[in-house]
């Protein structure tokens, strides 16, 4: 971190223009690694970045790349009116926020304290599930067994949960109990398989909180044609978001 605290950001090169290009580094994450190492010198390993910090690395690198404005379509969902809207990226940026990750849980004489998951800790997790929710799209049109199906449905939506119970046990950086400080991810993710209900429901839905605020606010537009006003989120699609302005 250079003493000023802010790191500089250049803009992409040809080469990490086609490297975005690539469907297969996109979908696993790689093609989001090498842009940020290669635009965000300061990163060595950009796969150890807190999640929360990746839109607002995203959102720079495409302002020094193409310039603060960005195109976007959008379509009303009342008239299905469909127009094109420029949203300054400055402004984006000023709007993220970072979550409170000193705030903890307190349950009887239990302490629960938190941290963002790593873009390593996210990517794998939405390629699990992305795995899982596929699983279980195809079995129900299978030719194997209704019994088969059911037990591969089965084990599918086991697996799903697993993902969740992971994820949330490496949100948790440590429980303190009267005995002992718990740090250990495998402990943590056992405590939570056995954990009172109301207790788990409790930690997924800070967790679930803390993730929101970090994210990018929907914008408001109003319909050129109807005076309709809706809400669209901005998503940081790597396709869309890195296709260059024209
Ligand atoms: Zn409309």
């Amino acid at each position: 971190m250079p003493t000023n605290g802010e790191l500089p950001v250049y803009p992409m090169t040809a080469i990490d223009e086609i490297t975005y290009r690539t469907p297969d580094a996109l979908f696993n994450g790689q093609a989001t690694i090498n842009v940020i190492q290669s635009c965000v010198p300061n990163i060595k390993d950009a796969w150890a970045i807190p999640s929360i910090d990746l839109d607002t690395i995203l959102i720079a690198i495409r302002i020094a790349s193409y310039g603060h404005d960005m195109e976007f379509g959008t379509t009303c969902p009342k008239c299905q009116n469909t127009s094109e809207r420029t949203v300054d990226l400055r402004t984006m940026l000023d709007s993220l926020r970072s979550p409170d990750y000193t705030a903890s849980i307190k349950y009887n004489d239990l302490e629960i304290f938190f941290r963002p998951l790593s873009y390593k800790n996210l990517n794998d997790n939405s390629q699990l599930q992305f795995e899982q929710q596929k699983l279980l799209q195809v079995i129900p049109d299978s030719t194997i067994s209704d019994a088969d199906k059911m037990t591969a449905l089965t084990r599918a939506f086991q697996q799903l949960t697993e993902i969740t119970v992971r994820s949330l046990s490496i949100s948790i950086t440590m429980i303190r109990t009267p005995q002992a400080l718990v740090s250990e991810q495998p402990f943590i993710e056992e405590f939570l398989k056995n954990c009172p209900r109301d207790l788990f429901n409790q930690i997924r839905d800070h967790v679930l909180k803390l993730r929101e605020i970090s994210e990018l606010q929907p914008l408001t537009i109003t319909c050129d044609s109807c005076n309709n006003q809706y809400q669209q989120a901005l998503t940081l699609d790597m396709t869309s978001f890195f296709a260059p302005a024209s």
